[in-house]
């Protein structure tokens, strides 16, 4: 039987390591597989390979002229699918193919060189085709967003595909459902989204806002990691999160209902939430979380007056607005224009807050303001700490950013702590193999490590 891209770890080395004791310890690399179908984001067209994703320096193709390769090599390994877009995509130019329509056309292409029998294999004797997953048909057919998107979708493709390799409506609205249900954001080592694929096996873990795994990429390739000690594998019970869990649980449920029909009912959905969308209380000296319907404060009885309810809603209203608008870009002297408001009127976990808190981080980081960018890092930890948990990819990357940061700075001791903390984490979410361990954690840590012992020597 032919295996196709995906691979499991029966025996190999990685899982036997990690099941002494007859439990497969946390940070243990479940599964691993190269896409089914895949795009790089329109946004990375320039600057990354539309093959392997990596940056540096790139050739066009000379066909179309639209995408960039590394090398010969990987435009060869492209070419089966590239071929058929090649043509097209010079024929449309200047006009830009939407990254959805390209990834269902490229899923049509495949599907029609024979896609429809490959088998994403997610353990020894289980796989899934593309026909295997849901397609969410019923739901999509009443949902009118989705309805729109797809016929917009119809409408480029047409202009994009031959007649003869699209199939019929129904057909078509069967691999759309399968796509918006099922697609994966490939992220970079930063955790920026770059690309989306489609990857047969993975698309057998179901969610949960309290994940016991994770899924993190290298290049193309996605990877599956334990997040806690399980008694042994058993894929129905691997949850993986599909959505940003830096959200209130209401916001959560939202974005799972419209995104992937269900309404999710796991532990941190059901569970009690008091600071998501919290005020601060009035009284400085107390760090409580008010409700801003309330009218005193629950624990030191402060007065919330009708005048604090009026700034609370202004900040808020305020914060919404700037967070909609720096989607795209985060600016720094925006978010501090906003950090200053929710300054005693937002609680310190109020999500908006938060969100602000990252985008400054984010926006120091590039202007290479290093002060900024630390006091941001570190302000932004405790959040990050409370939704996103200790084991999570960003949780272990903001602390290799505040090192790295510290490390600019001088602060040696400091850094060495953070990233210390980094490898603990990111030996968990990414393993040693990780190009971001082995590449950028490890090489700063060693760094950091002679610069403390020299300090210590003096
Ligand atoms: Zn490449
Ligand atoms: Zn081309
Ligand atoms: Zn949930
Ligand atoms: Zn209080």
């Amino acid at each position: 039987m032919k295996r196709s891209t995906s691979t499991f770890h029966k025996c190999s080395l990685c899982l036997l390591q990690n099941m002494s004791d007859n439990i497969l310890k946390r940070g243990t690399t479940i599964f691993t597989s190269k896409p089914f179908a895949f795009i790089l984001n329109s946004k990375c067209r320039t600057t990354r390979c539309d093959n392997c994703l990596k940056g540096g320096k790139l050739s066009k193709c000379s066909g179309c002229q639209y995408v960039y390769y590394c090398d010969r090599k990987c435009q060869k390994e492209s070419w089966p699918i590239h071929k058929a877009e090649c043509p097209r995509l010079k024929k449309i130019f200047p006009r830009e193919m939407p990254d959805a329509a390209r990834l269902m056309a490229r899923i049509i292409l495949k599907l029609n060189q024979g896609g429809a029998n490959e088998m994403g294999y997610y353990s020894e004797k289980n796989f899934r085709k593309f026909k295997d997953l849901m397609s969410h048909y019923s739901d999509i057919k009443t949902d009118t967003k989705r309805l729109e998107h797809f016929t917009m979708l119809c409408g480029v493709l047409f202009q994009f595909l031959d007649e003869t390799l699209i199939p019929n409506v129904a057909e078509l609205m069967g691999i759309y459902g399968r796509l918006c249900t099922n697609c994966f954001n490939i992220l970079d080592l930063d955790m920026n989204t770059i690309g989306a694929g489609i990857y047969l096996g993975a698309s057998v873990m179901d969610h949960s806002c309290k994940p016991n795994a994770v899924v993190t990429f290298e290049g193309t390739t996605l990877i599956v990691r334990t997040l806690t000690d399980l008694p042994f594998l058993d894929w129905s019970q691997i949850r993986i999160s599909y959505i940003d869990l830096l959200n209130s649980n209401k916001a959560r449920r939202e974005e799972l209902h419209s995104s992937y029909y269900f309404w999710c009912d796991c532990e941190r959905c059901k569970g009690e939430e008091l600071m998501a969308e919290a005020a601060a209380c009035p009284n400085l000296s107390c760090d409580s979380p008010c409700s801003i319907e309330a009218d005193k404060c629950e624990k030191c009885n402060a007065k919330i007056s009708i005048e604090f309810k009026e700034t609370f809603q202004e900040v808020v209203t305020f914060t919404t607005h700037h967070l909609e608008k720096m989607k795209t870009m985060a600016y720094l002297d925006v978010s501090k224009v906003c950090l200053k408001k929710q300054k005693g009127v937002l609680h310190k976990f109020n999500i908006q807050h938060i969100r602000t808190l990252e985008l400054a981080h984010t926006a120091a980081v590039n202007l290479e303001s290093w002060q900024d960018a630390e006091l941001y890092g570190m302000e932004l930890l405790p959040g990050y700490l409370l939704y996103l948990g200790e084991v999570h990819p960003l949780t272990g990357w903001l602390y290799l950013m505040i090192g790295k940061v510290q490390f600019y700075l001088e602060k040696s001791k400091e850094a060495l702590k953070a990233l210390n903390k980094a490898n603990m984490i990111l030996m968990i979410t990414h393993g040693d193999k990780h190009s971001l361990v082995r590449e950028e954690l490890q090489p700063l840590l060693c760094q950091a490590t002679m610069e403390s012992n020299s300090d210590n020597n003096m």
